[in-house]
């Protein structure tokens, strides 16, 4: 069973509670009235589709409901880390984390923000796997 985990809940849950939703980062073009009907259709369907981390949507459709953006592996099926909507698109360290440019860390208040990235901890379970506990990190 593959445990995703979702930076609004702040816990992995399995994959069957959350919906891929495509490529994460697409913007569409400024002036986008004034744009030839190819770039518009290539922008609208075509993906990058290729092998290695890729970036994507997803939603936690049967829990909090909402969208977050997650680095996954296109061939392995890890997920390198999820992160809140809206962040700006992370490098990937050659060690295979996410570095991002600006995270916020906490709220005024000294309190987690939703959606504050997780690295890392994902993984993909097969049934008979042994689960560790996560208890002291
Ligand atoms: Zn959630």
């Amino acid at each position: 069973m593959l445990l995703i985990h979702c930076p609004y809940c702040f816990e992995e849950r399995p994959e069957i509670e959350f919906r891929q939703s495509g490529e994460a980062h697409l913007a569409r073009p400024e002036g986008s009235a004034e744009i030839d009907d190819r770039t518009i259709a290539e922008m609208l369907y075509f993906r990058s589709n290729g092998r290695g981390v890729i970036f994507e949507r997803w939603r936690h459709v049967h829990g909090c409901g909402r969208f977050f953006n997650a680095a996954r592996h296109a061939v392995t099926d890890a997920f390198l880390g999820t992160y809140a909507a809206g962040l700006a698109k992370p490098e990937v360290s050659a060690e295979g984390l996410l570095v991002f440019a600006e995270v916020p860390s906490t709220a005024a208040g000294g309190e987690p923000i939703p959606g504050k990235p997780r690295l890392g901890k994902s993984r993909s379970l097969m049934s008979g796997d042994a689960v560790q506990s996560e208890a002291g990190q």
